[in-house]
Parts: C-alpha cells; sequence; structure tokens
C-alpha cells in the first residue's frame, strides 16, 4: 500500500510539472504495485521447435511470465505435444500461417488456405482458437487484413526486433529489449536459438527494474494489458496538443526530408522522415516517427498531391487515399522513443508531398 501511495504522489507531481497533462490512474490490483510502467508482449515465434520449445517454456516458467507463441501450423502439426505444453504452461497461442510464406505474394484464397488450416490445427491440438495473428515477415497488405478480419484474428507485428533471428547475442537481445516501454512488442523466435532463451532471465530481471511486466496481447484492440486481460495497474496519461510546421519535400526518388512538429504542451514532440522511391506511374514511401516525452500516440498528416493517390498502407491507420490523409499509430506501432516505421505505396507522383506530426 506504501508504494501505492507514494506513485500516486509521483503522479500528482506529474500533473503539477506539466499542467496540460490529464493522468487517470485505473483502480489497479496488486499488480500496480510491481508493473507501475506498464505491460510489454515478448512474443516467439516459428515453433513449436523440438530444439527449443521445452527449454524456452522453462525459462518462461522460472522467471514467472508469459509470452505469446505464433504459431508455424506445419509445425504444430508435426509436434502436437509441444504445442500442448506451451498452452498448458499458460502461454497465449496466436497464428503465424501454415508454411510462413511472403502472404502479400498468395492469391485472397491462398492468404484464406494459410490461415485456416493453422487454425484448424490448434484447435484440434489444444481446443483454443486464435485470436491473433502475425504476418511472416511482417508483411501485411488490404487484403490480407480483410482476411484476417473474416476470421476474428486481430493483426500483431512488432515494436522492437531483437535480431535472434539474424545472430544476435544474448547481450544484443537483452539490449533491445531494455529499449521497450509501456505497450511495447518484442520479436523473438522459438526457432532454436539458445541466445534467445539464455535471454529471457536478463530480459525479464531488466524490466521488472524499469517497472515494466510481460503482458497479454488484448485481441481486438492488439494492445498489451496485465496478463489476466484487465488493464491492470497502468495509468492512462493524455496530454493536449497543438500541432506546428510542416515541410515539403522535392521530388526525386530516394531523397529524404524531415518535419518536425513540437507537441505545445509541454509533453512530447514528434520527427517524421519520409523515404521515397518512385518510378512511372508509381512510388513508395517509407516513414519514420520518432516522438519523445509523454507521447502516448502519433499522428501523421500527409498532403497527398494532385494526380496521386495511396493505394496501400501498413503499420498505421489511414482516414483515406487522397487529398488530406493521416496515418495514426496503431498499437503495436506507437511507443515514444525508439522511431516508429510505417508506409504506403501509390500511384502518381508523390512530388509535392507533404508530411507534419503531432502527437496526442
Ligand atoms: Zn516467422
Amino acid at each position: 500500500m506504501r508504494r501505492k501511495l507514494s506513485a500516486l504522489a509521483a503522479l500528482a507531481t506529474v500533473v503539477a510539472a506539466t499542467a496540460v497533462a490529464l493522468v487517470v490512474p485505473t483502480a489497479g490490483p496488486a499488480a500496480a504495485a510491481s508493473c507501475p510502467n506498464g505491460y510489454v508482449g515478448l512474443t516467439y515465434d516459428d515453433g513449436p521447435n523440438p530444439s527449443s520449445t521445452t527449454a524456452l517454456l522453462n525459462a518462461l516458467k522460472a522467471a514467472n511470465v508469459k509470452a505469446t507463441f505464433f504459431i508455424w501450423g506445419q509445425h504444430a502439426q508435426q509436434y502436437p505435444d509441444l504445442l500442448r505444453a506451451e498452452a498448458n504452461a499458460g502461454m497465449w497461442i496466436a497464428n503465424h500461417s501454415w508454411t510462413h510464406p511472403h502472404m502479400t505474394q498468395l492469391s485472397q484464397s491462398g492468404m484464406q488456405s494459410e490461415i485456416s488450416q493453422t487454425q484448424n490445427v490448434i484447435q484440434s491440438t489444444i481446443g483454443q482458437t486464435p485470436k491473433l495473428f502475425r504476418p511472416p515477415y511482417g508483411e501485411t497488405n488490404s487484403t490480407l487484413k480483410s482476411v484476417e478480419s473474416s476470421y476474428g484474428l486481430t493483426e500483431i507485428i512488432w515494436s522492437h526486433d531483437s535480431q535472434d533471428w539474424n545472430g544476435a547475442s544474448t547481450d544484443s537481445i537483452v539490449n533491445t529489449a531494455a529499449q521497450m516501454t509501456n505497450g511495447s512488442i518484442i520479436l523473438m523466435h522459438d526457432g532454436g536459438y539458445q541466445t534467445t532463451i539464455n535471454a529471457v532471465p536478463r530480459i525479464v530481471q531488466g524490466l521488472t527494474s524499469r517497472g515494466l511486466c510481460p503482458g497479454m496481447i488484448q485481441p481486438g484492440t492488439g494492445r498489451v494489458v496485465a496478463p489476466d486481460g484487465s488493464s491492470g495497474g497502468t495509468t492512462t496519461t493524455t496530454t493536449t496538443r497543438t500541432t506546428t510546421t510542416t515541410t515539403t519535400r522535392a521530388g526525386g526518388g530516394g531523397t529524404t526530408t524531415t518535419t518536425t512538429a513540437n507537441n505545445g504542451g509541454g509533453g512530447g514532440s514528434c520527427t517524421v522522415t519520409p523515404s521515397t522511391q518512385t518510378w512511372n506511374g508509381g512510388y513508395v514511401q517509407n516513414v519514420t516517427v520518432k516522438s519523445s516525452g509523454m507521447t502516448s500516440g502519433w499522428t501523421v498528416t500527409i498532403g497527398v498531391p494532385s494526380g496521386a493517390t495511396i493505394s496501400n498502407g501498413w503499420s498505421a491507420t489511414f482516414s483515406g487515399s487522397s487529398g488530406t490523409v493521416t496515418a495514426t499509430n496503431v498499437s503495436y506501432n506507437g511507443n515514444a522513443s525508439g522511431g516508429q516505421a510505417f508506409g504506403f505505396q501509390g500511384t502518381g507522383s508523390p512530388s509535392g508531398m507533404t508530411f507534419s506530426c503531432s502527437t496526442r
């Protein structure tokens, strides 16, 4: 109880210091004391795997935490006992396709087949139907999103990539995890990597020392919440905002312009850095958003020049396809630090396209 009171006192200080912040502490259970700074999602893809699943589960159990396992359907068919062990250990079981293809290169029926076969094997093996889907390689498009929705699946990408699949050392995995903040989701693999298994206790220790806890990715919203599905003792913080500058980028391929907007409320600010590739009749924009301070989300306003359209976007929610379009962060891509990436492609020339960023 003392810890809770001092946490509230600290919140009161924040309110006084920033004046514009509305701080709404939700009634929290015991978790509030140990997780005052919120929850992050630990995720493990591509299993089950006979060379790592058992050791990984043991490491997670020893650390007394739960994680989300994005299951490769064929592997679940091959190793049903390992899938059962994951479910019995209380891990959250999610869909990661049947054959691990580049989903965006498939027809709609191909996408349906990948998703439905995996739903079916998981249902028949552990009696649960997944509610979350992660496309292999994080590659998605509007067709895939509609297929996911038709199966009641929420798409989850990640905010932090451990690079364990790319040979990252245990130290490096732990360092990436140390960058996570409330709501972050880290990509790791049940892929036979000892580095990933060795990182578990150090990741959890690091999170604990920063008042963070591994949590559950909530179906529907894709947010990371307390392991019991409640919002737990986390604090909902809203800052008022005003937005400012806009810069126009010049046409031509591959150039980059940075646009800055300051949050007038003294809470946070954000910058947006577009990177453009063009070809005859079309373009791709990859955009990095960096924000800081008491930022719980961002919106990038895009001025689409006449004659150009946005035909497909990813890792953000888009309001339209031409004229003034806003791209707002989705739950897995809305953290305050570290830089969040989204992108879109379209037709026409992006020359003269404008970007501005605001936070809330
Ligand atoms: Zn994968």
